[in-house]
């Protein structure tokens, strides 16, 4: 027997504190993966604004190294004289942005301008001629290997900026170099609105100097994911700016979702620790109660063995014929009946709880005299309290009117408390038994002198199987049953049972009944417990 409690409770010790550290870890695991989630995300985004800075500016710079090639494959250096003569033919078309041409013959001293293509002569190619001697080719890198590699020179002048594209030949040992000059206008108002321009839904793009000045495109909000990226060979100084717009809204939609997964993980660890919980304390409830229910067989088993081993023994006596004294005869009788009137009640009082507890307990409802049945009750009581020289007072309200109620319950009850009354407080001098009226009911009260009922019992007595602490401490014998009863049956007639203390020492029992109406006459009521 002892080893199934002992499984239970290693259940209990090791079950329980493994389910909660496994909901524990399941929580913690699922809370880490949203935040790796979140940033994989971020990461993903930065990825994917990087990927489209990238292809953006990549896209530019070929635009403007397909015009140098352009222009590379029209320049003829030998024959100077038709210089820039085929390109002028393709230049609309092909090198949108080449304003013009220029050859320079860099093995003389004075690197003089050799020939000259413009899409519009003017004024503004002499300024940019001498410019271009003056200060652009000091900015070159004119001697740096593979000298004929395209390069580029962008570079604010006078406060213009400029953009030109140059690469070097030779031609029977001297060295020459061939220029573009990319008109930056053309490339601001044609190529980026061509490139930047076409709404997008997801990004937003613009192109700003170096001192951070917008050149083209919208000012970027601030708060959203902007990446950067100069362009690396062409317009160098100059960077591109995007933002992806779907960012932000595709970040509060997934910390939304992440708040809602945090939740709904926090709910559920909590939903298990909840349920273990109820599971636990139905458990250790259940254990309580079998232990109360294995003392109430013991306690039974104990309650009647007594009064049937005395039974015997003094039947026996007076079977043998030894016992000649006729007043000793007459007290063994005594004790025979008594014995077995007792038997009797505990009997009684087992079979009605076992109805009670299966739920078919059986009230009869008729209308009865109060008076009668509080006078039926103590009667049965009278022999054993004048045996323990107890006095029972019997009082009942003259004004009491026939109430309808089940008698034999009522009578049950009050037995029960009297008989409580003189096993708990056999020191006293006196019970008190009556039956008041108290609104439209009935209040029962047997009160006695004896210990009285400590605070912390006072409700729980109630309950079945439950024994209180005078119970152990005055070894009175008892089934735990009784009082359970008498409650049983206040409820089964609207009212309810409690205990007072007495005045000054002891204590009051108590059950009230309400008045049923006289329709429910005799018809049998199953009350469950
Ligand atoms: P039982 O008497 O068989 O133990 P009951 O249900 O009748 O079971 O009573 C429950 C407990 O209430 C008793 O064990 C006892 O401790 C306490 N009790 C009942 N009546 C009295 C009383 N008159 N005086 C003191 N204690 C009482």
């Amino acid at each position: 027997m002892a080893v199934r409690p002992q499984r239970e409770r290693a259940l209990t010790f090791f079950l329980v504190p493994i389910i909660v550290v496994a909901v524990l870890v399941l929580d913690g695991v699922t809370f880490r993966n949203s935040f790796q989630l979140e940033k994989l995300r971020e990461q993903s985004v930065i990825e994917a604004t990087l990927l489209l800075a990238n292809e953006r500016a990549d896209r530019l710079e070929k635009r403007i190294i397909d015009q140098d090639t352009a222009v590379g494959s029209t320049i003829d250096v030998i024959h100077r004289d038709q210089f820039g003569a085929e390109w002028a033919a393709v230049a609309p078309l092909q090198t949108p942005t080449v304003r013009a041409v220029l050859l320079i013959d860099l093995s003389s001293p004075y690197r003089e301008v050799v020939a000259v293509a413009s899409r519009s002569p003017g004024p503004e190619d002499l300024a940019f001629r001498r410019l271009l001697i003056r200060s652009m080719l000091r900015d070159m890198k004119l001697d740096e290997e593979p000298r004929t590699q395209l390069r580029h020179l962008h570079e604010s002048y006078e406060g213009t900026s400029y953009l030109v594209s140059y690469w070097q030949r030779e031609d029977r040992g001297r060295r020459y170099l061939v220029v573009t000059w990319h008109d930056i206008g053309a490339i601001i108002h044609k190529i980026f609105p061509a490139l930047y321009g076409v709404p997008d839904r997801q990004s937003r793009v613009n192109v700003v100097d170096a001192e951070g000045r917008i050149v083209y495109g919208p000012p970027l909000s601030r708060g959203q994911l902007t990446l950067g990226r100069q362009f690396e060979t062409t317009l160098y100084k100059w960077r591109l700016n995007v933002t992806m717009t779907a960012a932000k809204e595709l970040a509060a939609a997934v910390s939304r979702r992440r708040v809602l997964e945090m939740v709904l993980v926090g709910l559920s660890g909590l939903v298990v620790i909840a349920g273990l919980a109820v599971v636990l304390v139905a458990a250790a409830r259940e254990r309580k109660l079998s232990n109360l229910k294995s003392d109430f067989v013991a306690n039974v088993s104990h309650e009647l063995k007594t009064p049937l081993s005395l039974v015997r023994m003094f039947g026996e006596l007076l079977c043998s014929g030894r016992v000649d004294n006729d007043a000793k005869r007459r007290q063994y009788l005594q004790i025979i009946v008594h014995e077995a009137e007792r038997l009797g009640n505990l009997i009684e009082n087992v079979l009605d709880f076992a109805k009670v507890e299966r739920g078919k307990a059986a009230y009869v409802f008729a209308q009865a005299d109060v008076a009668d049945v509080v006078l039926r009750a103590t009667e049965a009581c009278r022999v054993r309290a004048a045996d323990e020289q107890i006095e029972l007072d019997v009082a009942v309200d003259r004004e009491l009117r026939p109430m309808n109620l089940d008698e034999r319950a009522i009578e049950v009850a009050i037995i029960n408390l009297v008989d409580n009354a003189l096993k708990y407080a056999p020191e006293g001098k006196r019970i008190r038994v009556s039956a008041m009226r108290s609104g439209s009911g009935v209040e029962f009260r047997v009160s006695d002198e004896g210990p009285g009922i400590p605070v912390e019992d006072r409700k729980r007595i109630f309950d079945r199987f439950v024994r209180g602490s005078q119970a152990a401490e005055r070894r009175v014998r008892g089934s735990g049953i009784g009082l359970a009863l008498v409650k049983h049956i206040a409820e089964a007639h609207g009212g309810e049972a409690w205990v007072e203390p007495g005045a000054p020492r002891g204590s009051s029992f108590v059950f009230s009944v309400r008045s049923r109406p006289a329709s429910a006459e005799s018809a049998p009521t199953e009350a469950h417990a």
